[in-house]
């Protein structure tokens, strides 16, 4: 087993790598930005340096100084979390060459699934089916209009080398396709430093389901199963589910063959996912993620396999002790996806000092987050605050729960998107696991203030004054404050009960 790691990132993913590293008996090296100084990812590690001023650009997407840095405190691996560093193929080229071990692929698979259309071709190519569409970049508007009328309206214009949404143009009508190339061709150039758009056909109602891979560095992979991950606000996940309310056993063992296939084609090694659109019995590979993903603790729960202490056991060396037969399902799990943003606003960003944090706990509830009482929520950085992860025996055993840790939660001082959870938790087609990637154009009512949020707002009066009297006893804790007194979730206008 390596014997020490510097996580090259920041928040709750940071201090999960952190967990399972210290229990694998691993050192861990923690980097801040300097507003970062007293954050959790710091405290939870066994040393902890500065490497620069609140931008990312200056703090935690500088490889070369983390790089360095690892050296200097004899690190002996780099985990770089998901995003900034990620998926950056130079990055985990530039590890290997200072002689230290990647957690994650190669840096070939990353740059060959990085690519949109270049993983599209090797996908392909090793049998796997496609969104229907290019496999090539398109020159100018005139191609990318011929390649429309073939693949037939509604089209969807991509980024080849995107990622977040971005460069992302939905087309429906012939007449509006020029302006749409520009425009997604321009903001792919702005965010990626690339242009290339390519064309795939837009599906009407698919449902977005992802199977997890795990591959060693002998060559064996399997897959744990897939992730229902349909809600989604501007192609953005919020609440994730294994298993899928959808499919059976048979589409299950189809779709994860068909990703082990997908990750071998890869030569794949570590904690991988391969994305897929899901359509009336028919799967099409959207892409793969060559990286721990957000949403990896529904599998935990469901299979019992700790995804980052494979990671560093596959970054070992270790050869992977089970078979594809050893992994069973058991349960059912949801995470909903704690962001400092108010989903009544349009999900506009929130920021402030948390003032007050409660976090549920309980059995199968299980809270990955990146926050302390105190701690200030900038536009800095990623809105995740936090996941908020259960498992049930059953997917209505999991709701129940789910509602229950949600009527827990408390956040003050910045907004967050908690209010939003509890009301998809009682919607009906939700509930019956009717879901698809459309799911909150069906439901608009849910970005409005309902009865409920009026009862929310009743809640926050008597929060805030209680809020204020915790304050008062632990006075020197907390500074600064501003920002809004509560979002969190209670159902009676009186909360708190007589603990007050
Ligand atoms: P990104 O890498 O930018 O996140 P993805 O290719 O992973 O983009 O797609 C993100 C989301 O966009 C999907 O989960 C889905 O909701 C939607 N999407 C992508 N491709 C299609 C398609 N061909 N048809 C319909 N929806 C799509």
């Amino acid at each position: 087993m390596i014997s020490s790691v510097l996580i090259a990132n920041r928040g709750e993913i940071a201090v999960r790598i952190a967990r399972a590293a210290r229990e694998c008996g691993i050192r861990t090296i923690a980097v801040y930005s300097e507003p970062d100084r007293l954050a959790p990812h710091v405290l939870e590690a066994d040393e902890a340096y500065c490497i620069g001023p609140a931008s990312s650009s200056q703090s935690y997407l500088r490889g070369d100084a983390l790089i360095e840095l690892a050296q200097r405190v004899n690190a002996e691996a780099i985990h770089p979390g998901y995003g900034f560093l990620a998926e950056r193929a130079d990055f985990a080229a530039a590890v290997e060459t200072a002689g230290l071990v990647f957690i994650g692929p190669t840096a070939d698979t990353i740059a060959a699934m990085g690519d949109k259309t270049e993983a599209r071709r090797r996908m392909a190519k090793a049998g796997v089916p496609i969104v229907p569409g290019l496999t090539e970049a398109v020159a100018d508007a005139d191609e990318a209009e011929s390649a429309a009328i073939e693949i037939g309206f509604p089209v969807l214009l991509k980024a080849s080398a995107g990622g977040g949404g971005k460069g992302m143009r939905v087309v429906e009508r012939p007449e509006d396709l020029r302006r749409a190339f520009e425009a997604a061709s321009r903001e792919a150039l702005a965010a990626f430093g690339d242009g290339a758009v390519y064309l795939e056909r837009y599906l009407a109602r698919p449902r977005h389901i992802e199977i997890q891979v795990l591959g060693d560095a002998h060559g064996n992979v399997v897959h744990l199963a897939e992730r229902e991950c349909s809600i989604q606000r501007r192609h953005q996940k919020l609440v994730e589910e294994a298993p899928s309310p959808v499919l059976t056993a048979e589409e299950r063992a189809a779709m994860g063959e068909t990703a082990v296939r997908a990750a071998e084609a890869v030569a794949y090694r570590g904690a991988g996912t391969i994305e897929f659109l899901y359509e009336e019995g028919e799967f099409f590979f959207l892409e793969m993620n060559t990286r721990i993903q957000v949403e990896h603790p529904v599998t935990e729960f469901v299979t019992g396999v700790d995804l980052v202490e494979w990671q560093f056991r596959v970054a070992s060396g270790e050869i992977l002790p089970f078979a594809q037969d050893d992994i069973e399902l058991s349960g059912h799990s949801i995470e909903c996806r704690i962001t400092s943003e108010d989903h009544l606003g349009g999900f506009l960003p929130s920021t402030g000092v948390i003032t007050h944090l409660e976090v549920p706990t309980g059995p199968g509830v299980r809270w990955d987050g990146g926050i302390v009482e105190g701690g200030e929520v900038s536009l800095h950085y990623d809105p995740l605050l936090a996941k908020l992860v259960v498992h049930g025996a059953t997917r209505e055993a999991a709701i129940r729960r789910m509602r229950r840790a949600l009527d827990e939660l408390v956040i003050a001082g910045v907004e967050t998107c908690a209010p939003f959870h509890r009301r998809v938790m009682d919607e009906e087609e939700f509930q019956a696991g009717d879901l698809s990637i459309r799911y909150l154009d069906d439901h608009p009512e849910l970005l409005e203030p309902d009865d409920a949020e009026h009862e929310l707002i009743a809640a926050t009066v008597a929060a805030a004054l209680l809020e204020d009297e915790h304050r008062k006893r632990r006075a020197p804790r907390i500074e600064g404050g501003g920002g809004a007194p509560l979002s969190g979730w209670r159902r009676t206008a009186r909360p708190w009960g007589d603990r007050g």
